[in-house]
Parts: structure tokens; C-alpha cells; sequence
């Protein structure tokens, strides 16, 4: 299988994935750059998936579905462009031949989705939308911070090894405040370092891993010391109970 990110607009991509032959993409917010993709590879649009509402995650799906016929599966809760297949937390969606399972993931929009697979090539693979970025997560637009905080700590819960495809290319300012936020952190000073280089070439840094946000993500790490110490330095009200440090990093990260 091939897995390729689609870079869209300023900053979001629309992840590929393909088998040679047939193609699912997620999240296509415009048509034509899917479209030269899948001319340019000889690709058959299968399936699109997307995980939440928002324009720049969705504006490419009727014009790819007229083009292509693919079918479209998306949130049971939000407004979505009609007509698709909607799916739920718990539910599994069958893909060229893998089987995605359906993971609810609020916080973002009421009703986001991601969708984890087991194993595809030797790893467990996940397309999270905006719900977790390398180094940062999706702001609150609909949901609490403890709805966010729940999603977080479901997706920190997959296996290590889970690629992690989120749709925005942020990495580099996520990662200037999480070096704020925790300048000891020395797994941070040495992502940031690859990632600049990444960047200055202009080649995405990601998909990311689980195993890697655990250990760099202020967000998946607000149940750790030095977060809670970061946190009341910002706000001495903040406490350590890792809800009121991951409300007052979001909070925070909000207008850094
Ligand atoms: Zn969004
Ligand atoms: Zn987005």
C-alpha cells in the first residue's frame, strides 16, 4: 500500500491511500489536486472518508464523488454532504480490503471521527482529522476540554508504533510553544531539529506515532509534572489535576 499526503490550501493535506490501482483519500477540502493525483497514478477513487464538518475537510467531496462515483462515509452527527454512509464509534468500514474501525473523538467538532486500522504494512495506521496534531491538538470549537481530554487519552491508548495522520501541517508552531511549555524536554529539542529540516526541504513532517506525541505533545502529556508546574506558572488557580492542565494549556496555547 501507499500512503501519501496530499498537501491542500496553506497547510492541510489530504491523505492517499492506494494499492496501485484503487485509491481512498480522507478529508479531500478541493477536488483537483486529488483528481491530477489520481491521473498521474492511474488511480480509481474507491472511497472517501471524512472524520468532521468543516469546509476545508469536505469541500472536495461532491466534486469528486460527481467525477468518480466513489462512495463517501462520514460521521453519523454532522452536517455532511449528502448523500453518504454514516458511521459511529464502535462500527467498522471495510476499504480495499481493510478494515477501518470508527473511533469518536469530540472535542474538535461535537461529532468528529477517526478511523484506526490494525495493521497495514507492518504498523497500525490512524486518520485523526483535527483531533490530534504532531506536537498539538485541534482547538475547542464545539467541545469541553474534558471531551477533548477523553478523545486524547483514547487515541494515546493505541499502540506506539500507530502512524498518526492528522490533516494540518502545524508541527513547527505547535512545536514552538510546547518548547515553552516544557524547555527541559529534551525529545522536543531534537523532533524540533528534524522537523525544521523537513521543512526547509518541503517535505511534510508527518505522519508522526503515537510513541513520538507521548513523549513530545503537551496535550497527551497533561497527567506529567512538569506540565502541571508549566501549567500554574501560567495559572497559579490551575492545580495539577490533568483536566484543569489540559484546559489551561489549551486556554494558553490559544493566545500564544
Ligand atoms: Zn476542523
Ligand atoms: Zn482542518
Amino acid at each position: 500500500m501507499h500512503l501519501h499526503p496530499l498537501p491542500a490550501f496553506t497547510d492541510n493535506y489530504i491523505w492517499v491511500l492506494h494499492d496501485g490501482a484503487r485509491a481512498m483519500v480522507v478529508d479531500p477540502g478541493e477536488a483537483s489536486g486529488v483528481q491530477a493525483y489520481l491521473a498521474e497514478h492511474r488511480l480509481t477513487l474507491d472511497t472517501i472518508l471524512i472524520t468532521h464538518h468543516h469546509g476545508d475537510h469536505t469541500g472536495g467531496v461532491a466534486a469528486l464523488r460527481a467525477a468518480t462515483g466513489a462512495r463517501v462515509i462520514g460521521p453519523v452527527d454532522e452536517p455532511m454532504p449528502e448523500p453518504l454512509q454514516r458511521v459511529a464509534g464502535g462500527q467498522t468500514v471495510d476499504v480495499l480490503g481493510m478494515r477501518f474501525e470508527v473511533l469518536d473523538v469530540p472535542g474538535h467538532t461535537a461529532g468528529h471521527i477517526a478511523y484506526y486500522l490494525e495493521e497495514m504494512d507492518g504498523a497500525p495506521l490512524l486518520f485523526c482529522g483535527d483531533t490530534l496534531f504532531s506536537a498539538g491538538c485541534g482547538r475547542l470549537f464545539e467541545g469541553t476540554p474534558a471531551q477533548m481530554l477523553a478523545s486524547l487519552s483514547h487515541l494515546a491508548a493505541l499502540p506506539a508504533a500507530t502512524r498518526v495522520c492528522c490533516t494540518h501541517e502545524y508541527t513547527l508552531s505547535n512545536l514552538r510553544f510546547a518548547r515553552a511549555v516544557e524547555p527541559g524536554n529534551a525529545a522536543l529539542t531534537q523532533y524540533r531539529q528534524w522537523c525544521d529540516t523537513q521543512r526547509e526541504q518541503n517535505l511534510p513532517t508527518l505522519p508522526s506515532t503515537i510513541g513520538l506525541e507521548k513523549a513530545i505533545n503537551p496535550f497527551l502529556r497533561a497527567h506529567q509534572p512538569s506540565l502541571a508546574e508549566a501549567a500554574r506558572a501560567h495559572n497559579p488557580a490551575c492545580g495539577s489535576d490533568p483536566l484543569a492542565v489540559f484546559a489551561t494549556l489549551r486556554e494558553w496555547k490559544n493566545v500564544f
